[in-house]
């Protein structure tokens, strides 16, 4: 008999999923609060630019297989940035130094090609701006309800992949009479997050630099990443020049809800600072995005994570493996697709 298994989240975690139960009698259904679907690595169109205002590319390190798979995804489009990341201190010295051998993948449309390309080979459905406020499980499995009041399922497997915080109120939002229920919610709340809010800055003119990123290991700048979206082909028209500043947690939480235009002048001046140039201080237009709950301090706790598969009810994500990164979400999501997989009906 086809199993049916929920995911609620269609980021890297989310399409990693449905990439594992691929070729299995499972039906796969995502849902996502957003209009479209990779969560986190996010990308954007505005004024003829497009930009990744989320994750910046996927790096794969030593872990080999992701060349493998972005092979496997299609390689029409898919990018590698040839210039090097630079490092800034406290003081705003800039160094070379931080860039080693691995390639750093994205597309030329976009970040978001990853996880389209992967729901796309998985066939996966998605239900796309479907918040899910509420979960319940019976003997028939588990039905979501989203905020329209439009209930779904019900489902024989649950997979929860929102940022621990929002996956934890999910679990708040959850009739399941067990125990559980109370021990995977509580090892989920604990997981730190940070908070990052980052500031798109438009020129109408090229900048000339040897570097396309300035990454702040000490922490201490309020800067904490800046990055030239035109190191990226076709996402910004020659001369012209996108800077991708995601600042500091400190200065993000600090800046949350103020307006953007506010926050970008801000935000400009600091990077002119960073960069010595004084024109850096007026771009011709800016754009945000807080990510509140950006990056994973920590990671959960393995063993309570996974309490309540017995039941069908799963998590996956970039904070069970405890570190931010696009592919490391999606081999944790790939990870425990094949647990259900194995599992059986
Ligand atoms: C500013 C920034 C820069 C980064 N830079 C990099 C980088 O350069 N390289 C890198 O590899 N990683 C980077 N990361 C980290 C990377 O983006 C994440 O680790 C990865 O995308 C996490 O994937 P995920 O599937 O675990 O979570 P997400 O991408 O957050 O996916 C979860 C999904 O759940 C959905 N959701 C949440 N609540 C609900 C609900 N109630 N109902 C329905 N849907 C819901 C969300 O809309 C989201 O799409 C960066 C992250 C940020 C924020």
């Amino acid at each position: 008999m086809t199993r049916t298994v929920a995911v609620v989240g269609a980021g890297a975690a989310g399409v990693g999923v449905a990439d594992a139960l691929r070729g299995t009698d499972t039906e796969v259904t995502l849902f996502d609060k957003g209009r479209g679907i990779s969560g986190r690595a996010a990308t954007r169109r505005k004024h003829g630019c497009r930009y990744d205002h989320g994750a910046n590319y996927i790096k794969p390190g030593e872990d080999a297989w992701v060349d493998d798979l972005l092979d496997e995804l299609g390689t029409d489009g898919l990018a590698d940035i040839e210039q090097p990341v630079w490092t800034h201190d406290a003081e705003g010295t800039i160094a070379e130094g931080r860039d080693d051998e691995s390639h750093k993948w994205t597309y030329v449309q976009g970040i978001t090609q990853f996880a389209k390309r992967v729901r796309e080979r998985a066939a996966a459905s998605v239900h796309k701006a479907t918040r899910i406020e509420h979960i319940a499980r019976d003997e028939e499995g588990w039905t979501l309800t989203d905020t329209e009041g439009e209930s779904y399922g019900p489902f024989d497997v649950l997979v929860l992949t929102p940022p621990a915080p929002q996956t934890a109120d999910l679990l708040a939002a959850t009739d399941w009479a067990d125990d559980r229920l109370s021990r995977l919610h509580e090892a989920v709340e604990s997981v730190p997050y940070r908070t990052i809010r980052t500031l798109v800055l438009h020129y109408p003119f090229e900048l000339d630099r040897p570097w396309y990123a300035l990454v702040n290991p000490d922490r201490e700048h309020p800067v904490g990443w800046l990055s030239r979206e035109e190191c990226k082909p076709g996402h910004v028209p020659a001369g012209e020049s996108l800077l991708i500043a995601q600042m500091s947690p400190e200065w993000s939480v600090e800046h949350y809800d103020d307006p953007t235009e506010e926050a970008a002048a801000e935000a400009a001046d600091l990077v002119a600072d960073l960069l010595e140039d004084d024109r850096l201080t007026e771009p011709d237009w800016v754009d945000s995005q807080g990510w509140r709950y950006a990056l994973p301090d920590a990671g959960v706790d393995a063993t309570a994570a996974r309490c309540g598969e017995d039941a069908g009810l799963f998590v996956a994500g970039d904070w069970v493996v405890g570190e931010g990164r696009v592919h490391l979400a999606f081999e944790n999501g790939r990870t425990v697709g094949s647990r259900i997989a194995e599992r059986g009906g």
